[in-house]
């Protein structure tokens, strides 16, 4: 008999993010301990781990009180909405999950005795007046915005964890997380690499907001979770930026997408939505120093990729685009 598995507990798992997370930990011949509410996921994310005996799922808000029966070692919260509109849609449970959901799991790692680790954002940074955002910049959020519920809830949930680190010694990971895409996204969540591609194999014009001259910088999902789990095994406990450096105007994305799925759609203009970031770039230096990382897909291969995953699916479910 070999040394007994490590116990993670895993937020969120049943979404994009969470279920990657449970891919690679069960692979790492850890237990996984994954919770969901359901609330934006989807259990087909993780089906396929229900057959293992170092898998269970409990499906639990997480914002009423947490209880895991047994040690747990680590725990990583990733349970929240993401798309902006799903936190616009559910803009109170979007700040409950980042205040009291992470409240309620920093007592559980430290009655537990667990090191925990939490999803934290690039939004932090609300719309920046610097580019690319280092992590000693503090952000330009407006708190009442429609934007404020998930950015504030995200500041919130870095302050208090920090607060557990300092004043109850627990050790504590923050990764904020630039925009990451992938296989597993929704393809209705609203993010525009999923609507793009939506609407491109449904024949319909690319809805492109504002002008488009907008930019975001676009990571592939393997990358972001090797950064995630050097960044847990590391000592390092303050805010670390995860994403690809690779900075795109949405209306270059929108022709990149134009091109790979070879619609003969084309991109049309929408309103901005209130509070856009007008830019948005991560500084890694950090993550190339102390965790030597940095990400290994380039955009094309990823998004070649995420396309192939979406033409997969169901034909009923690229038919469905109601959010
Ligand atoms: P997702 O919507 O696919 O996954 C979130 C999961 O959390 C869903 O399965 C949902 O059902 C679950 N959930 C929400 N509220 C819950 C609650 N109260 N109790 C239990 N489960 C709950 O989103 P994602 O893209 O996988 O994002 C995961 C995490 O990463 C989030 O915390 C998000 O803020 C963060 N993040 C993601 C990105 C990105 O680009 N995907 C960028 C920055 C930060
Ligand atoms: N966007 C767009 N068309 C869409 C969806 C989004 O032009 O159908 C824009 C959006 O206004 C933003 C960028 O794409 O400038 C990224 O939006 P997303 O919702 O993916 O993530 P965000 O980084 O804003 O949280």
């Amino acid at each position: 008999m070999g040394e007994a598995r490590k116990r993670i507990l895993i937020t969120g798992a049943a979404g994009f993010l969470g279920s990657h997370l449970c891919d690679r930990f069960i692979k790492e011949d850890y237990h996984v301990i994954a919770m969901d509410n359901l609330i934006t996921g989807d259990l087909r994310n993780i089906e396929h781990l229900f057959k293992l005996e170092n898998f269970e799922f409990y499906n639990h808000d997480v914002s009423k009180f947490v209880h895991v029966p047994g040690e747990l070692h680590y725990i990583l919260h990733f349970a929240s909405p993401a798309s902006p509109i799903d936190y616009l849609k559910i803009p109170i449970q979007t700040l409950k999950v980042g205040s009291l959901g992470t409240h309620n799991l920093l007592g559980l790692a430290k009655a537990k005795g667990a090191r925990m680790l939490i999803a934290s954002t690039s939004e932090v940074y609300g719309d920046p007046n610097i580019n690319p955002q280092p992590e000693e910049y503090w952000g330009n959020v407006n708190p009442v915005g429609p934007r404020g519920v998930y950015d504030e809830a995200k500041r919130f949930q870095e302050a208090i964890t920090m607060a557990y680190h300092t004043f109850h010694g627990l050790e504590t990971r923050i990764v904020r997380i630039f925009n990451t895409y992938g296989p597993r996204m929704r393809l209705n969540d609203g993010r525009v690499l999923p609507a793009f591609i939506g609407q491109a194999l449904r024949g319909e014009p690319l809805t492109m907001f504002g002008d488009g001259s907008q930019t975001r910088s676009f990571c592939y999902v393997d990358d972001l979770i090797e950064g995630i789990y050097r960044l847990l095994f590391s000592d390092y406990a303050q805010p670390m930026n995860i994403g690809n450096p690779d900075e795109i105007t949405i209306k270059e994305f929108g022709e990149e997408i134009i091109k790979l799925t070879g619609t003969n759609q084309e991109l049309i203009s929408k309103p901005l939505p209130t509070d856009d970031p007008k830019q948005r770039r991560p500084d890694i230096t950090k993550a190339k120093e102390i965790l030597g990382w940095e990400p290994k897909v380039s955009r094309s291969e990823g998004l070649k990729i995420t396309y192939e995953y979406f033409k997969s699916l169901p034909e009923h479910e690229i038919k469905h685009k109601d959010f």
